[in-house]
């Protein structure tokens, strides 16, 4: 793994380009990004794999037992367009990928998202260079419809990590239950609210919400799509950045879209729209706050910006979701585990938690002396 960490960082301005041309990434931000947060990832689960521990039981009736800890098997991971190089290598909140489950033991099926595949390519070749074993870690460059619907139906494949929409995580589970009962996790798509409250600082909460809703282009899970200011400070207003304008006659761009005087149950304040559109709303109260944020299927993150630790701590404790974040717009840490709330999806992001959904724990018993010679009191 430490060599595979090292190669990368030789390649780091190639892998740079691939995923710019393929994914229109900034360079800038890829590097400071992507790349970072790929390699930490990396090398805390490089560090973790020696530290699997098993435990010894003292069990009942004189017995001695322990624990085995094994690696889940192989491991199908199906991954989406917008993060390719953080969702190969295992970074953002997708511990379930390559870095954990190599670590773990297990071999991978890695199916890279149609749009975005060249940095996967990449990665096979460099962990073939670092001594990865020939069949440990494959990467398969094809369409969700065939390929992602054969990996999530394979009776010899163990479990499957899947990074997605809500649409498509759907149609995978109910290939797993299908067929051959596998487990998986789901990581799926975001609609954050972001609660500006009164007294807030303007240009902070400008840059926030800013930050939080059109950071790679708008295409990010954890895009705050949902703001809502408190009334006074609404009326000050000073960021709508256009109108939704066309960019372009080819393909489907447009300028950063910001609607104002929407409703909850509007389907662009329901529904994700994985682009940069944002949607401005008006809240009165504390507790109508928490109401509205919380009216959401997503539990994935929100952000809070107050300058009232009252505020942040009752926010923080009321919202339904995994990370919060209050007067910042993002960062997650490798070592801090969280759990998808809602439809957003399950099992443990980071930490070494992550590493353990790779492995499945056995009990060994040992028959000791005194239960040998058949004295085992009851
Ligand atoms: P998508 O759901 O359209 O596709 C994701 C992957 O699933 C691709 O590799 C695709 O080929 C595959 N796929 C499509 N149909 C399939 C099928 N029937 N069976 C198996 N696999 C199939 O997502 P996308 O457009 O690539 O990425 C955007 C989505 O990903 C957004 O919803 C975004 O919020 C979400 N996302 C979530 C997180 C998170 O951590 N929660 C992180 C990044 C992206
Ligand atoms: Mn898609």
């Amino acid at each position: 793994m430490i060599k595979f960490i090292n190669l990368i960082q030789e390649k780091a301005e190639e892998i740079a380009a691939l995923d710019i041309v393929n994914g229109d990434k900034l360079f800038t931000i890829f590097k400071l990004i992507d790349m970072a947060t790929a390699s930490r990832t990396l090398r805390y689960y490089a560090g973790a794999a020696d530290k699997i521990h098993r435990i010894v039981l003292k069990l009942s009736k004189g017995l001695q037992g322990y624990t085995l800890r094994e690696p889940i098997g192989v491991v199908g991971s199906i991954i989406p367009r917008n993060f390719q190089t953080v969702m190969f290598r295992g970074g953002s909140r997708n511990f379930n990928l390559t870095a954990p489950a190599l670590d773990a033991g297990c071999t991978i099926i890695l199916k890279s998202a149609e749009q975005t595949h060249f940095s996967a390519l990449y990665y096979v070749h460099l962990a073939k260079l670092a001594g990865v074993p020939d069949g440990v870690l494959n990467v398969a460059n094809e369409y969700g419809h065939t390929t992602g619907a054969a990996i999530s139906s394979h009776m010899d494949i163990d479990k499957v990590t899947f990074t997605g929409s809500i649409e498509v995580g759907r149609k995978i589970m109910m290939a797993a239950t299908a067929s051959n009962l596998k487990p998986m996790s789901l990581e799926l798509g975001g609609k954050l609210p972001l609660l500006i409250f009164d007294h807030a600082d303007i240009d902070q909460a400008t840059y926030i919400a800013f930050r939080g809703m059109f950071f790679n282009k708008g295409e990010h899970c954890v895009e705050s799509s949902r703001v809502f200011v408190q009334e006074e400070r609404e009326d000050r207003r000073s960021y709508i950045v256009s109108r939704g304008n066309r960019v372009g006659q080819e393909g489907y761009y447009i300028e950063p879209t910001i609607f104002v005087d929407v409703k909850d149950d509007m389907t662009i304040t329901k529904e994700e729209i994985f682009g940069p559109v944002m949607s401005l709303m008006k809240f009165k109260t504390l507790e109508e706050a928490i109401k509205r944020a919380n009216n959401t299927t997503y539990g994935l993150a929100a952000r809070i910006i107050t300058k009232n630790l009252n505020v942040a701590n009752s926010v923080s404790r009321s919202i339904r979701a995994s990370v919060i974040w209050i007067n910042f717009y993002t960062v997650f840490d490798v070592d801090c585990p969280c759990r998808e709330y809602k439809m957003n999806g399950f099992e443990r992001n980071y930490g070494l938690e992550a590493l353990n959904q790779h492995l499945q724990t056995k009990f060994s018993l040992v028959l000791d002396l005194i239960s040998v010679n058949g004295i085992i009191s009851t």
